[in-house]
């Protein structure tokens, strides 16, 4: 259940608002774009001037979200006024991408009228929140899930634009219903969705179901760099630069490849780790029952879930993995 006091403020402040920017996180998911889709709908259709601003182009896995050829793109203008920005499925502003002067200005003439007011709606329990009017709640098993809620709320009707969006958002976070966050509530709130009019077939056609040719190409580099540590309890994919620009890859053809090292038996934790520019290199974390890897990434300065979470290190592919190796065998106390 949402705490309804604060949420009846969020949902006061969202409906009086002038202009709202919606943003999500870098590297954008079904949750983070569902989330911020589903709710832009919910506000224009009441009425509120409502804008989805990214620092990424929204992935192709995704171009079949309603509404996700409105995205705005930072770097290519912005909406003449705000006064809300609302942050989704993430607790710090970093991760949006996106430049601070957003949270500042009011309009792209720099004069400020007034205070901007943040709210962050978030489910991760790495979540500290210190961002604005912050509900974040880890009951939830995607932040599409909480669009959902206030929606309810604030007995605005749920459209079938809205429903796939929201949709998206529950199912991806959930793989696809199959994770441990899957609870009775998730599919009671699925089954809603479905009624009323989410696109199912569409959801999981693209984002379960599509895989191009880049992304088979970086699999197979993937698959082929299989190692295990720990007595076969870790296993980790790595995927060098080379590897991820000859195969002309995008962020969001990752999904689900980590996927393959947690699936090995015998396997504790997963840990894939990408190049994704010379010297950077991101790492994604998924384990099996008490092993929490969102203690693993908030030590390398990102966080996640319980069993499922990631960070960027500004280091070589090899350095990393000696880094956050060392950090896994900690927590699963293999020497
Ligand atoms: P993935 O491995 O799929 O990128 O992310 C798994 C989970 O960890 C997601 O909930 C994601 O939001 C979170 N996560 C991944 N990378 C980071 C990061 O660098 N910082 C934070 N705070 N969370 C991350
Ligand atoms: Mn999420």
């Amino acid at each position: 259940m949402p705490n309804s006091t604060l949420l009846d403020t969020i949902i006061a402040r969202l409906c009086s608002a002038r202009g709202v920017l919606l943003v999500g996180h870098l590297a954008a998911d079904g949750d983070s774009l569902g989330a911020c889709l589903g709710l832009w709908h919910l506000l224009r259709a009441r009425g509120v001037p409502a804008y989805v601003v990214g620092a990424e182009k929204v992935p192709a896995r995704f171009s079949f979200l309603p509404g996700s050829g409105s995205v705005i793109v930072e770097s290519t203008g912005l909406p003449d006024y705000w006064d809300v920005v609302v942050v989704m499925d993430c607790g710090d502003w970093d991760r949006t991408g996106l430049s601070d002067a957003l949270l500042r200005r009011e309009d792209k003439n720099l004069q400020l009228r007034g205070e901007v007011t943040i709210i962050n709606i978030d489910h991760h329990q790495t979540n500290r929140g210190l961002l604005g009017m912050a509900w974040v709640d880890p009951s939830y098993a995607a932040v599409g899930q909480q669009v959902l809620a206030l929606a309810e709320q604030a007995d605005l009707r749920v459209t079938p634009d809205v429903a796939t969006c929201l949709y998206t958002a529950l199912a991806t976070d959930t793989g696809f219903f199959r994770h441990s966050n899957t609870t009775g509530a998730v599919l009671r709130d699925a089954a809603k969705l479905l009624e009323a009019g989410a696109d199912m077939r569409a959801v999981v056609e693209h984002c379960l179901q599509r895989k191009t040719l880049a992304e088979l190409c970086l699999l197979r580099g993937a698959l082929a760099s299989l190692t295990q540590e720990c007595d076969g309890r870790v296993t980790v994919m790595e995927i060098p630069f080379t590897v991820f620009t000859s195969c002309g890859v995008e962020e969001a053809e990752m999904e689900g490849m980590i996927d393959y090292a947690r699936a090995v038996p015998g396997t504790q934790i997963a840990v894939l780790l990408r190049a994704v520019q010379a010297g950077i290199t991101k790492v994604s974390f998924r384990s099996r029952g008490n092993n929490d890897v969102s203690v693993v990434a908030v030590s390398f300065g990102g966080g996640g879930h319980p069993n499922a979470a990631g960070c960027t290190l500004p280091l070589p592919i090899s350095d990393a993995r000696a880094a956050v190796l060392a950090a896994v065998r900690q927590v699963l106390a293999c020497g």
